[in-house]
C-alpha cells in the first residue's frame, strides 16, 4: 500500500483569498538602516529543494524565492539558520542578522540595495533542526510554535514573517533510500519517484501554516475516513500517531474529532480547509492550517484553530493573542461575564513583536466573555465569529481591523473595552487573581518535539 498521503484535491468552497491583494496592509513598516532602509517584501512565490542525504546523514535546503519590493531599501528575509550563499538577482550578496529598532525579534537584512519591483532570491542552507538520521531512513518535521521568538517556518527553511501569504511548493528528495518514507502534510503530495516528492501547498498559506513530517514508512499506525461538511464535501481525514503507543486510542481520537468537527462546523459554518490531518503525540498541540500535533485533550482546542489562527489568520504578534483567547474561550464552555478586573497589553507589545502574549490564554479568554456580556442582547460573540469566518477566512488580519469588523457588524464601539483590557502596559497578575492559575495549555519546545519525531 502506498503511505503516501494524497490529500490533493482541493475542494474548498471558501473563496481562494488573493494574496496580494491583502499583503501590502499588513506588510510590515520599513526601518532605518546603513544609507537607507530595511525593507519587508512581499514573497509571490517560494520553491525549495529538501534534500535528505541518507549515506552522508546530512540535510539541505535550497530556497529560489519570487517577491516584489514596493520600495527602494534593503530586502529582509528571515532564517535561524546562517545561510551558506545568498544570491539576489543572480549575484552573490551578504546578509546580517540583526535586531529591528524596537528590540522585539530578529531577522536578516541582505546587504544589497533594490529598486522597487520584482526580484530574486537563492538562498542554500543546512537543514539541522528536528532531523534525526536513524535505521537507513530519517525523521524530520517543520513544527512550529508562536510562544518562542522566530519559531514559524524561519526555524528550518528561509521565509517572511506571518503577514505574507505566499505560494510555496517542496521538492523532497531522500538521497540514497533504502526504505520507503511516509510524508504526512496539510500539502498535495505527488510522487515523482522512489526518492522524490513534490508538495504543493495553497496560495494562502503563511510561515506558520505548513505540516511537515517524514519518517520510515511503518513506524506509524494510521487511520483514514472522511468526514461530510455541511457544504456537501467529503473530507479525508488522517489519524496517526506513533506505532504501539496510542494504539488503542485511534479509533476513540476519530470519535472524538468527529464530534468537534460536527460541533466547529455547527457554530462557524463549513471546515475552511479542504482535509483533516491530526498527529496524536506530545503533550499540549500545535495548530495549522487543517491540521494539529495535539495530545487528546487538546483536540478541540486545535482543531477550532483551523477557525482562527489557522483560518481567520493573525497578522503579526499583537494580533495572536484573539485566537488563543477565543479557543480557550471555547475550551472554558463559552461562559458569559459582566464584568472584568485587571488588564492586559496583549495587543500593545512592540510593533514588531512575532509572538503570541500568554496572557492570551486565561486573561484573554476572560476578556472574550467580557465581549459576549456586552453583545448579549444581540447573541453574544458567536454570531460575530460565525461571520468573520465567512467574510475573512484564509486572510491575515490586524487586531485593530478585527475590533472595527466587530464594530461594523455589531453598530456598537468596542474600542474603550479593547484600549482598557488589552493595550495596557502589562497584565497585573494579582488584580486579574491569575498568579495562581496554572496554565491551561501549553507549547512544546523544540527540544521536547525532538522525541516525537
Ligand atoms: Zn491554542
Amino acid at each position: 500500500m502506498n503511505h503516501t498521503l494524497l490529500l490533493c484535491i482541493f475542494l474548498s468552497s471558501i473563496p481562494a483569498s488573493f494574496a496580494s491583494e491583502n499583503d501590502p496592509v499588513h506588510t510590515p513598516k520599513s526601518f532605518s538602516y546603513q544609507n537607507g532602509n530595511a525593507i519587508f517584501v512581499d514573497f509571490t512565490k517560494a520553491h525549495y529543494e529538501i534534500t535528505y542525504d541518507l549515506d552522508q546523514k546530512s540535510a539541505r535546503a535550497l530556497a529560489e524565492i519570487a517577491f516584489t519590493a514596493r520600495e527602494t531599501g534593503y530586502p529582509i528575509f528571515d532564517s535561524v539558520t546562517p545561510p551558506r550563499s545568498v544570491v539576489l538577482d543572480g549575484k552573490k550578496v551578504i546578509s546580517e542578522e540583526t535586531k529591528t529598532p524596537d528590540q522585539a525579534t530578529q531577522l536578516r537584512v541582505i546587504g544589497q540595495k533594490i529598486e522597487a519591483g520584482e526580484h530574486t532570491l537563492k538562498i542554500e542552507l543546512p537543514l539541522t533542526e528536528l532531523v534525526d538520521f536513524r535505521l537507513g531512513g530519517v525523521r524530520s518535521a517543520f513544527w512550529t510554535s508562536d510562544l518562542d521568538e522566530r519559531n514559524f517556518l524561519e526555524r528550518y527553511l528561509p521565509s517572511n514573517f506571518e503577514f505574507d501569504q505566499v505560494k510555496m511548493d517542496f521538492l523532497v528528495r531522500f538521497k540514497g533510500l533504502t526504505k520507503p518514507q511516509s510524508i504526512y502534510t496539510n500539502g498535495s503530495v505527488l510522487r515523482l519517484d522512489q526518492e522524490t516528492f513534490q508538495i504543493d501547498f495553497p496560495d494562502h498559506f503563511t510561515a506558520s501554516s505548513i505540516f511537515f513530517h517524514t519518517t520510515p514508512e511503518g513506524t506509524m499506525d494510521e487511520t483514514r475516513f472522511t468526514l461530510k461538511s455541511i457544504d456537501g464535501r467529503m473530507l479525508p481525514v488522517l489519524l496517526y500517531a506513533t506505532k504501539g503507543s496510542w494504539i488503542a486510542s485511534l479509533d476513540r481520537l476519530k470519535e472524538k474529532v468527529s464530534s468537534v468537527f460536527k460541533e466547529l462546523e455547527a457554530d462557524y459554518g463549513p471546515f475552511p480547509h479542504p482535509s483533516i490531518l491530526v498527529y496524536q503525540a506530545g503533550s499540549g498541540g500545535m495548530e495549522y492550517c487543517g491540521a494539529t500535533m495535539t495530545d487528546f485533550g487538546s483536540v478541540g482546542h486545535e482543531l477550532f484553530h483551523s477557525y482562527f489562527a489557522r483560518g481567520v489568520m493573525p497578522a503579526n504578534g499583537n494580533s495572536g493573542w484573539l485566537d488563543e483567547a477565543l479557543a480557550s474561550w471555547r475550551d472554558n464552555g463559552y461562559p458569559t461575564l459582566s464584568s472584568l478586573s485587571g488588564s492586559s497589553g496583549m495587543s500593545s507589545h512592540p510593533y514588531y513583536t512575532r509572538i503570541t502574549d500568554m496572557a492570551a490564554y486565561s486573561f484573554g479568554a476572560r476578556f472574550m466573555s467580557l465581549l459576549d456580556g456586552e453583545t448579549r442582547g444581540k447573541g453574544g460573540m458567536k454570531p460575530f465569529l460565525r461571520y468573520m469566518v465567512a467574510t475573512q477566512a484564509l486572510k491575515p488580519l490586524f487586531v485593530e481591523e478585527f475590533i472595527s469588523m466587530m464594530e461594523g457588524f455589531y453598530q456598537q464601539s468596542f474600542k474603550n473595552l479593547f484600549k482598557r483590557y488589552t493595550y495596557g502596559s502589562g497584565l497585573n497578575l494579582d488584580q486579574a487573581g491569575l498568579r495562581t492559575e496554572s496554565q491551561p495549555h501549553r507549547k512544546m519546545s523544540l527540544t521536547e518535539l525532538k522525541d516525537y519525531l
